[in-house]
């Protein structure tokens, strides 16, 4: 059997790294068995369900090389959807139930009041067919449990070792609203059963739902299914990562031109038993993912150490891998340019600021001018070379007596404009003597 995988977002917001970690893993887990990886589009909540979603996260998977072998949106199947559901209430596994929300509500108060399980009382089990018609001619229109059985679900959890629930814990899953829209635990375990879906690989928030889910797969057909869930990332403070929390969406860090391999490797070793570091391509992390190497505990999300995987990563790059990039920005970049100021750099994008630096005919004039006065005159003559600069500022330093700080900055901010940067050995090779010259005004 093809090992099958599938990545289940809820168009309803961005994804973020939490979401895009769980797709890295259930991608990675496929392409290391020669398997498949379907992208699910969970969207039955039409209401909260946004199409510029679905877009967006697509564009996202792209975007990092995360490719899907097959794609669907389930609000396509809600006719499956009804017959499973026809087939199961056939089977007497489904009861409508009339509660309003505040009526739940209520029961759930007065169960924690008085210090019991959280769980549906299973009124309406016991509801005549004169009640449910007097409700139904009062307006109401039922929503429709699922009746689990009395019993314990095991499986082994590929990341948890075994793993037991008493479904007497929990609720019986409303399957269906009143308004017959699917609810995702029904609709999810439909689709991994006809899409044979081999591992269910996602966040541990879902525990208690496989246990009901694999209770409702059960039911419905016999199942094979092997479930892994993984520890959520947290924030930096600890907190839960929220769709809201735009600021680490994917498109927020696309935005800050981020490399998407520097978020890929981020995302390979955060929260597993590895180190985090850069990896050299997806090749790379593909080769050496192991899924029990995923940890238990949460990894949290360091947004520093994703800059600094960033920044080692432009600077691995070599001019031919990132040309047309580059041509972008300013087709006078060439290979000498990008040596000299890639280590500079936070992202690709910032060397907008060296393009300006060296070739913009910008005027500086200069704190000290007769400081660098003395500088201008003493310039070497072309062709530069490494050397040159050491050479010019011992003439000044000689002429002057200055050294360190006093010597450099004033130089330096007089020929950039600017305070800090690449060694100005290289920078005064690639703005050239005439354009010294020019821009200092005396
Ligand atoms: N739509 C669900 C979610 O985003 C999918 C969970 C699952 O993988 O089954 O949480």
């Amino acid at each position: 059997m093809t090992v099958t995988t599938r990545f289940a977002p809820s168009p309803t917001g961005l994804l973020h790294l939490g979401n895009i970690r769980t797709a890295l893993i259930n991608w990675l887990f496929a392409r290391t068995n020669n398997g498949k990886f379907i992208l699910r589009i969970d969207d039955t909540d039409t209401e909260r369900s946004k199409e510029e979603y679905v877009s967006k996260i697509k564009y996202d998977l792209e975007w990092l090389g995360i490719d899907y072998d097959e794609t669907f949106n389930q609000s396509s199947r809600f006719d499956i959807y009804q017959e499973r559901f026809e087939f199961l209430k056939d089977q007497g596994r489904i009861y409508p139930c009339y509660e309003t929300p505040e009526e739940l509500e209520r029961k759930r108060k007065l169960q924690l009041a008085a210090g019991g399980k959280q769980v549906y009382d299973r009124a309406a089990l016991k509801l005549t067919d004169q009640e449910k018609k007097d409700f139904e001619s009062d307006g109401r229109k039922p929503h429709w449990r699922f009746l689990m059985k009395s019993e314990s679900i095991k499986w082994n959890d590929i990341l948890k070792d075994e793993i037991e629930i008493d479904l007497t814990s929990l609720s019986d899953p409303v399957l269906f609203r009143e308004d017959g829209v699917p609810l995702y635990t029904f609709s999810s375990a439909v689709d991994d059963i006809d899409f044979n879906i081999t591992n269910v690989i996602r966040g541990d928030d879902h525990t208690s739902n496989t246990a009901v889910q694999i209770e409702l797969i059960n039911a419905l057909d016999k199942n094979n299914l092997v479930f892994a869930h993984h520890a959520l990332l947290k924030a930096s403070s600890g907190d839960k990562l929220s769709k809201r929390d735009n600021v680490i969406s994917i498109e927020s860090f696309r935005d800050m031109n981020i490399e998407p391999l520097a978020i890929l490797s981020l995302l390979a070793t955060i929260g597993t038993s590895n180190s985090i570091e850069l990896k050299d391509s997806i090749e790379q992390i593909i080769k050496e993912f192991k899924i029990e190497t995923i940890s238990t505990s949460p990894g949290r999300i360091e947004t520093d150490l994703l800059n600094a995987l960033n920044k080692k990563l432009i600077q691995s790059y070599e001019f031919n891998k990132i040309e047309d990039r580059l041509a972008k920005v300013d087709e006078k970049i060439d290979d000498k340019f990008w040596r000299a100021i890639r280590g500079n750099l936070n992202t690709v994008e910032e060397i907008k600021q060296w393009t300006d630096i060296v070739y913009d005919s910008k005027v500086i004039e200069p704190k000290d001018k007769e400081f660098i006065r003395i500088a201008i005159d003493l310039m070497p003559d072309e062709p530069w070379d490494d050397d040159t600069w050491d050479k010019w500022t011992s003439a000044i330093k000689e002429k002057t007596n200055r050294k360190g700080k006093e010597l450099f900055l004033p130089l330096r901010e007089a020929f950039t404009g600017v305070s800090q940067g690449p060694e100005m050995k290289k920078l005064i090779q690639l703005i050239g003597r005439s354009k010294i010259i020019e821009r200092v005004k005396l």
